[in-house]
């Protein structure tokens, strides 16, 4: 047992990982996560909303300026900036989750710091 994002072996606990199969297909596995690793998935969770409510309101007022001002720099602009946000939040998102090597119906393989391939069986 150890936290599947930094590998530690303290303060574990059991928590749901989402997991894409593929497509459109999600499911969660519980794997041990740490106290610290589980705070910054939880923050990275909601570091994303917040990114993409900032990127549709940028985009929504820069193509307001754009039509008002008759130009098509704002807009552009404020999709840079909307893209911009949001990649970077992505960014921080895939730090805080674990390495999926593999996932598919009935196991999904995570890649553990320090330890390697793990297996997470998946029961139902
Ligand atoms: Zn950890």
């Amino acid at each position: 047992m150890a936290c599947v994002r930094c590998g530690t072996p303290y303060g574990l606990s059991r928590q749901p990982l989402l997991v894409r199969l593929g497509g459109s297909r999600i499911r969660y596995v519980d794997v041990p996560f740490c106290a610290r690793c589980w705070r910054m998935h939880e923050s990275t969770r909601s570091i994303v909303f917040v990114a993409s409510g900032v990127a549709i309101a940028a985009l929504f007022v820069g193509l307001a300026v754009s039509v008002v001002a008759r130009d098509s720099v704002p807009a552009v602009a404020s999709t840079v900036v909307g893209l911009g946000t949001l990649l970077a939040a992505l960014v921080v998102r895939r730090k805080a989750l674990p390495v999926v090597r593999r996932a598919s119906n009935d196991e999904t393989v995570l890649e553990v710091p320090g330890i390697g391939e793990v297996r997470v069986r998946v029961e139902e």
